[in-house]
């Protein structure tokens, strides 16, 4: 199969930075997801690998070869849009033997291979059957077959499954990871959904308008935010950010013992964060800070937490296999803003609005960002 390497590709529209200084190698074998927002790149950023779009700067590899000057044929690289684009008029055994006759291939040969195809994809049963008399489901695997009759170097696809419905989606999302496993192909996959990126990908990479945020692992990407963007994108309900301040303790109260031990006041509240040796040295001299926390990191409770916090529950939704329950921080007196918190927690536990409850983070689950570069700092 095939080794994608992008360097330093850049695609303007006009004034319009679509892919903006894109580095990224893609390995043999790999399915790699595209995630990010409507208009951040993904896109374009496919187009440029299938050579359908021509990067004003930077090269692609392909196996290593300078592909840049390739046409989208030369570049061995099967592009699959919606899976539902078939010709209607011919049959599944035409639709998907069609980029053979067009490459003119054997008679034998293409039989052969459009019934390897269609037993690997199950649809065997289908071959004379027009797409009007197939389902979602099989009118997406057919769309797939005739991308792999050509046996292609990789596969490139751009949100194959929009036209599914939510239950067929769940199913195809299992169903292509198990194939792309089986072909041994290296995918690339453009996605705006986290669910779908997170259940399939190898590694997802996050774009955010036109650059590469962060590369990772679905457990990377979610335990280990690089940025604010990446942080607030993944997850639902997603992350809580909140902006803080580095302050000294003995500043604000000088009985405190403790000679001046910097902690996170989270501006417009009462909550002051003692923060860990290793936080503090890696803060260094930024002191306006983002504090993240995930909602499945905040215990609640009704009874007391030791070294825990206090405060009033502002709302509860109870979703079933899961409560959010928001707290009431404080109020931002200048803007009106108030300061939420939203924990996660069992469905048994239900609050009334207006209690007191007490809370308190998982230490080894919170995030700190520097409030500028909105990088993360610890
Ligand atoms: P979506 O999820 O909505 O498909 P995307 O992340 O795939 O979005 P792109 O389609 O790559 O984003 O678009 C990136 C940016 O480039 C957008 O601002 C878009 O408007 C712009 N753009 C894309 N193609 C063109 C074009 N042919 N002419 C002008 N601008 C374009």
């Amino acid at each position: 199969m095939a080794e994608i390497k992008l360097e330093h590709i850049t695609k303007r529209f006009g004034d319009v930075v679509a892919v903006d200084d894109i580095n990224l190698e893609v390995h043999d074998q790999e399915f790699v997801v595209f995630l990010g927002p409507s208009g951040c790149g993904k896109t374009t950023t496919l187009r440029a690998i299938a050579g359908l779009e021509h990067p004003d700067e930077g090269d692609i590899f392909i196996d290593g070869k300078r592909v840049n000057a390739l046409s989208p044929a030369d570049r061995d690289i099967a592009f699959v849009f919606q899976f539902y684009a078939l010709y209607p008029h011919l049959t599944v055994y035409d639709n998907i033997a069609f980029p053979l006759k067009a490459v003119k291939a054997s008679k034998s040969e293409i039989q052969e291979r459009v019934r390897e195809v269609a037993t690997i994809l199950q649809i065997q049963e289908m071959l004379d059957r027009k797409p009007s008399h197939l389902s979602g489901g099989e009118m997406q695997r057919v769309a797939l077959g005739r991308a792999m009759v050509r046996r292609p170097k990789a596969f490139l696809m751009d949100e194959p499954m929009s036209n599914l419905d939510a239950k067929l989606r769940v199913d195809m999302r299992t169903e292509l990871k198990r194939l792309q496993h089986r072909l041994g192909a290296t995918t690339i996959f453009v996605t705006h959904d986290q669910v779908e990126a997170m259940s399939m990908a190898d590694r997802i990479v996050i774009m955010h308008q036109g650059s590469l945020q962060q590369i990772g692992t679905p457990h990377e990407v979610y335990n280990q935010p690089q940025t604010v963007f990446v942080a607030q994108f993944m997850g639902s309900p997603s992350m809580n950010l909140i902006d803080g301040t580095i302050q000294v303790q003995a500043a604000l109260n000088p009985d405190a013992t403790g000679g001046g031990q910097p902690a996170l006041h989270l501006n417009h509240t009462d909550i002051r964060i003692e923060l860990s040796a290793e936080q503090i040295s890696r803060i260094g001299q930024s002191d306006e800070i983002i504090f993240g926390v995930r909602p499945e990191h905040i215990v609640v409770s009704q009874e007391p937490i030791e070294k825990g916090f206090t405060a009033t529950v502002h709302l509860v939704e109870a979703l079933g296999s899961v409560n959010i329950i928001d707290i009431f921080l404080g109020e931002n007196s200048e803007t009106g803003d108030i300061v939420l918190l939203r924990a996660r927690t069992h469905p048994a536990f239900r609050p009334d609005v207006g209690q007191s409850v007490w809370f308190d983070f998982d230490a080894k689950q919170v995030h700190l960002f520097d409030r500028h570069t909105e990088q993360v700092i610890a």
